[in-house]
């Protein structure tokens, strides 16, 4: 395990996103089972279901049993070692010092062709309350190349008791690539003020928001909006749940949030053949379900993947509600 501080004479803008890039390839020769986990999924299976005019792609990998299956009761997190705490990393792990307060790790058990865990430096709590800027600057630094997500401790977050974001190769999930497509078929123009645009998603299945701005400050002040109104319709002490995809193009940042309701469908917890075990989060939000089991992978049709958005999307009456008071502010 070794931790690499940045050099204090390299500051260009794209030197995360390369010395990010280079870290995984060093990982790659000096570690043999990140080396074997990526071989083997160079050779994964993909399914593809085509809605309207957009897709939602299946991708069967074994290697994510234990994350999608992964038990998130507060008991059970208490009585494990956390897996993102320094002292329990592989001795293989090597990482990057990001700043003061996050470590760059290249993920073991990867989803896209680069996958990294972008972990505080101490274990404290999955929130992204106090930490979305630092999401916004992780994601200008790395953005050349990769696309930031977070989920929540309560709806995908495997590790809820440290936290973390990760990074994924860009324009892979399909709500990346379909953006501007998605976005055409939108019935009104943007909501903002000039230096923000804000659109609001309906018609794909799955309810989300999007902010687009390359102004940091227009950002915070719509995200804290966005917080504000989701916790009036969330229970309280719970930071409300929520996915997140971020994206740096042309110094413009796209947030990607996902409202959500509950964590799991009832299909991961039906028995026998029925069970499908697909446990959403950014990444299968973003349009990529991750399944683990081969028999699940052939199963699952389209109007189960409609029915999974369904149960944990949040609802159309709350989804106006929080395009409602998001308008009334940032118009
Ligand atoms: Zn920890």
């Amino acid at each position: 395990m070794m931790i690499e501080e940045k050099p204090k004479k390299n500051s260009g803008i794209e030197w995360w996103a390369e010395r990010t890039k280079k870290l995984l390839d060093e990982q790659k020769a000096s570690w043999p089972l990140l080396k074997i986990n990526y071989e083997n999924l160079a050779n994964i299976q993909i399914r593809e279901f085509i809605f309207d005019d957009f897709e939602i792609k299946i991708q069967y990998n074994p290697d994510r049993i234990k994350s999608t299956s992964a038990d998130v009761s507060d008991g059970a997190i208490k009585s494990r070692k956390c897996f993102l705490c320094l002292e329990n990393l592989p001795v293989e792990q090597n990482g990057l010092a990001y700043n003061k307060h996050f470590f760059i790790l290249s993920n073991p058990h990867p989803i896209f062709p680069a996958h990294f865990t972008i972990s505080r430096r101490i274990h404290t709590t999955q929130t992204i309350i106090g930490n979305f800027e630092e999401l916004l600057d992780l994601t200008r630094a790395l953005g050349k190349y990769y696309t930031l997500f977070y989920n929540g401790p309560q709806c995908g977050s495997s590790a809820p008791d440290h936290m973390h974001f990760q990074a994924c190769t860009k324009n892979i999930m399909p709500v990346e690539y379909e953006f501007n497509k998605m976005v055409s078929k939108l019935p009104g123009a943007a909501t903002g003020n000039g230096k923000i645009e804000i659109r609001f998603f309906e018609e794909f299945l799955r309810y989300f928001i999007s902010f687009e701005s390359r102004d940091e400050d227009e950002l915070l002040f719509a995200f804290k909006t966005f917080v504000n109104a989701f916790k009036k319709i969330s229970p309280p002490y719970d930071e409300p749940l929520m996915n997140l995809i971020a994206s740096y193009q042309e110094n413009v940042w796209r947030v990607l949030i996902f409202p959500r309701q509950k964590h799991r469908p009832t299909h991961f917890f039906a028995e026998g053949e029925k069970q499908l075990l697909i446990s959403p989060a950014a990444v299968d939000m973003g349009g990529l379900f991750i399944a683990p089991r081969e028999e699940d992978f052939k199963k699952i049709t389209p109007e189960d993947v409609i029915d999974i958005f369904k149960q944990v999307s949040i609802s159309k009456e709350y989804f106006g509600f929080l395009k409602e008071k998001i308008g009334e502010v940032i118009a």
